[in-house]
């Protein structure tokens, strides 16, 4: 039996659900409320691990090509004091494959492949229980109905309401990003600086990280505490304010360091939102949640990969269920049976994103701390021998 399934969101998550569901033969509809797949700036290189998003891309058959497109080298981690002294300079072997690394924009193509996305399909609420299924309402003020209504749609999901009432709070951390390109040739000092990897600086209560996206592309993030309202008296559409901001609140770091700030093109706000470390809800037929919408935490490497695999498993629990009903015709149980799948992905689902949680928000709270060295002691316990 065929279930009629959307999933609301083209992020790494929904795709890879999307494209687990279709190498199985499973129709699946993708609702983006983003108007094409370039409408905005796809954000910073992804490390994906071996055991969470290299598996998913296993289940969706694209493991050989990930392998080809990613960034071994990427995983080359530099620690600088603010003095710019080097603390700490690692580099992966040249088979290392732990956590290579790839442009955002590269894994959404690959992900993409032959699915029918509908682009610029801003979903605006869910309802389920109307007796033929979940209905899914569209700001152009359409609606359709579904069994399965996947919520993939990120940190802000429309989705959400309809299962919890949770909405993400404020960290007390911000960042600011910024980014450089054609480092080799326009900065190749600050390409010196920044290696094949990641460069991160450590001072109290604030950081300076530094990633290498492919082509020459670094990608910048001051990230410190502050009050959500920090920036109340800054435009922060005005570059060259915010930049002299930064650089007052990083007054003291080496010069070579500050640099990153100072060849730094435009700059965009990311305050850092969390949902709660165990976020969980009472089951609701015909909906559930994936990656971000369900499990908001800080930025340290899980949740890209956390989204990829529950997606992947996900779609492979409703395949499985809807291959079964299919040999048994008539006698397919339908919904009935979709609805344990799901029972089970979620109790799965939040068992793992509960660890990951804790790991990330105890992360952030030792990289963005009043004592530096918290953070240099974090990428010794993380770190590969
Ligand atoms: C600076 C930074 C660095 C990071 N680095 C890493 C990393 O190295 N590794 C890692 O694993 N994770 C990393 N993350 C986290 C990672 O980016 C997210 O966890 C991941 O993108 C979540 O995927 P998702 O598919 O759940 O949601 P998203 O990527 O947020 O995708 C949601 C999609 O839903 C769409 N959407 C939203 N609302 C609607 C709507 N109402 N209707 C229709 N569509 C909608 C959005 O346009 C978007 O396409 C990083 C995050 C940040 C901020």
């Amino acid at each position: 039996m065929r279930h009629r399934i959307a999933v609301v969101g083209s992020g790494p998550g929904g795709l890879t659900f999307a494209r687990v569901l279709h190498r199985h033969g499973h129709p699946v509809t993708v609702f983006e409320r983003d108007a094409s797949p370039d409408a905005r700036p796809p954000g910073g290189t992804l490390d994906l691990h071996e055991g969470l998003g290299q598996l998913a891309m296993d289940k969706a058959g694209l493991l050989t090509k990930f392998l080809a497109l990613s960034r071994p080298e990427g995983q080359a981690m530099r620690i600088l004091d603010t003095d710019g002294t080097a603390l700490r300079d690692w580099r992966p072997r040249p088979d290392e494959r732990a956590n290579p690394e790839i442009d955002r924009r590269q894994l959404r193509d690959l992900l993409l492949g032959p699915l029918d996305v509908q682009w610029g399909r801003a979903v605006t609420r869910v309802t389920p229980g109307t007796g033929d299924g979940v209905l899914v309402h569209f700001a152009d003020g359409k609606q359709e109905t579904f069994d399965l209504v996947v919520g993939a749609d990120g940190a802000w999901s429309r989705v959400r309401p309809a299962v919890s009432q949770e909405t993400p709070r404020y960290t007390g951390v911000t960042a600011m990003e910024t980014s450089l390109d054609d480092v080799d040739t326009r900065h190749p000092d600050l390409a010196r600086m920044v290696g094949e990897g990641s460069m991160a600086v450590y001072g109290v209560n604030r950081n300076l990280v530094a990633q290498r996206n492919s082509g020459g592309h670094v990608k910048v993030y001051a990230q410190f505490r502050a009050p959500l309202d920090w920036h109340a008296h800054l435009d922060l559409s005005d570059a060259e304010a915010v930049r002299s901001g930064l650089l007052t609140l990083y007054e003291g770091w080496a010069p070579a360091v500050l640099e990153l700030l100072r060849q730094g093109a435009a700059f965009a706000h990311r305050p850092l939102y969390v949902l709660p470390v165990s976020h969980t809800w009472p089951h609701v037929p015909g909906v559930t949640l994936l990656g971000d919408a369900a499990h908001l935490m800080p930025p340290l490497g899980a949740g890209a990969n956390l989204a990829m695999l529950e997606g992947a498993e996900l779609a492979e629990a409703i395949a499985a269920d809807a291959g079964a009903a299919g040999l048994t015709k008539a006698v397919a149980t339908g919904p009935a049976d979709l609805d344990a799948a799901v029972r089970a992905f979620e109790e799965r689902m939040w068992a793992r994103a509960e660890k990951w949680a804790k790991i990330t928000t105890a992360g952030l709270e030792r990289l963005v701390s009043p004592d530096p060295a918290e953070a240099l002691a974090v990428f010794e316990e993380v770190q590969p021998s």
